[in-house]
């Protein structure tokens, strides 16, 4: 499949990059990880200390908690892609500079085109300002905004609501409803819904379908 390779290889790529200073201190660089055909990208800042050490996504108390509210809603953290705004990790969990986001910014990009999913999710402020340019998340989280060929919300980031208790009962709320956000990104996007039978539509004359009624 074209976009599996697609991926592949931009992960060799960042793996390898020396387009910016945090290649000097890293230890892994961070690709991102999750299915090619997934519906839902979830994107972070950048690697801590534990996705450093391993060279994935999202492997620390946040991920642990962003794999709760992701169950919260019917998902495994195997249906969704997660990754991060940039791949090396700032050293000390410094905010990224402009200019490393600015290096990073083409694989993302990358990614997204290979994946082409149908919500992005961002979580915290440099993955929001990326796509909802100087959105306030205490106004937008947890909103849909149609952003290009997808949709896009803005959720507080899981590590945000580990040390501001006040946060938490908004940002499970939040992925509570993506659910119900996901069928609507999809009617949207005029996508269909995984595995679902075809349209009632199809079969008019259905014996079944007109008994219901
Ligand atoms: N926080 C992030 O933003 N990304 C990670 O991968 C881990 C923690």
């Amino acid at each position: 499949m074209n976009q599996a390779n697609d991926l592949e290889s931009l992960a060799e790529e960042i793996a390898a990059c020396t387009k910016c200073e945090l290649h000097h201190s890293r230890k892994l660089a961070v690709p991102g990880e999750g299915p090619v055909d997934c519906e839902i990208m979830c994107i972070g800042e950048g690697p801590g200390f534990y996705e450093n050490e391993q060279g994935r996504p999202f492997v620390g108390a946040a991920g642990k908690f962003l794999e709760e509210l992701l169950g919260a809603a019917g998902l495994k953290r195997s249906d969704v892609w997660i990754g991060n705004v940039v791949k090396c990790r700032p050293p000390g969990n410094r905010d990224p500079s402009p200019e490393e986001l600015a290096s990073c910014d083409a694989y993302l990009e990358r990614q997204i085109r290979a994946i082409n999913p149908s919500i992005i999710i961002t979580l915290g402020r440099f993955s929001m300002a990326k796509f909802l340019p100087g959105a306030k998340i205490s106004s937008v989280h947890g909103q849909m905004r149609r952003v290009g060929d997808r949709y896009v919300i803005a959720m507080f980031h899981p590590a945000a609501a580990l040390h501001q208790a006040s946060l938490k009962p908004a940002i499970i709320a939040d992925f509570a409803e993506l659910p119900r956000l996901l069928d609507e990104a999809r009617r949207g996007l005029g996508r269909p819904t995984p595995d679902s039978a075809p349209p009632a539509a199809s079969h008019p004359e259905d014996p079944k379908q007109l008994s219901m009624f």
